[in-house]
């Protein structure tokens, strides 16, 4: 069976690939599976929202079981920002440098204990017969006071579980504890219902 995924990054395509690979279920791209997909404006003011309007558009374009994912972090300090706008947080969209300068200083003199945040992903699956449903994991951390690591994107050299950065993960140990890992888990648990 072929699934569409409603993303151009690979590696995101890969990693559902890996995850699904037992069910017997291909993961394409819309590039990969010769469909041109709308670009679905996020205007949802959740993470789920989100995931549902890109996995809803790109299911009734294409005619195909669609999986997207919305992701982000959420700083207790800040009262949840940067949320849906992680990826444009400081502007420009997915400028991880600016993204990451604007949060610390954000957080300037913010002692330890206020840093505490959480990463979190919503996994939705929209099939042609309209039914639907979405998980979401979570990771909680702390946002370091300056980078460290260069592993990973986005957030990872500041967002800090136990006394490492996401940065100084590697891909296995990351997938271990993220948000992304957890929602996935949660994704193939559900999926057997719906099949
Ligand atoms: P997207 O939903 O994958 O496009 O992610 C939205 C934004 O959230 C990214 O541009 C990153 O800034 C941030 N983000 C989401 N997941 C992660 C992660 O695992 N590590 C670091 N940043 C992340």
């Amino acid at each position: 069976m072929d699934f569409l995924i409603a993303t151009h990054n690979l590696k995101k395509q890969a990693e559902l690939q890996r995850i699904l690979e037992p069910l017997n279920i291909k993961v394409l791209t819309a590039e990969m599976a010769g469909v041109e997909l709308t670009d679905v404006e996020e205007t949802g003011t959740t993470f789920e929202e989100n995931a549902f309007l890109k996995a809803d558009s790109g299911c009734k374009e294409s005619g195909m079981v669609c999986v997207a994912d919305d992701s982000g972090l959420m700083v207790d300090f800040l009262d949840g920002a940067p949320g849906v706008y992680s990826a444009r947080f400081a502007g420009e969209h997915g400028n991880d440098e600016k993204n990451i300068e604007k949060l610390l200083e954000a957080l300037k003199n913010v002692p330890e204990e206020k840093r505490t945040a959480k990463f979190v992903s919503a996994v939705c699956c929209c099939f042609p017969d309209g039914r639907s449903f979405t998980v979401r994991g979570e990771c909680h951390g702390v946002i370091a006071f300056e980078k460290h690591g260069n592993g990973g994107f986005g957030y990872d050299p500041v967002f800090l579980v136990g006394d490492k950065t996401f940065g100084e993960l590697n891909a296995e140990e990351k997938d271990r504890i993220s948000h992304r890992g957890n929602a996935l888990r949660k994704f193939v648990e559900e999926l057997p219902k719906y099949l």
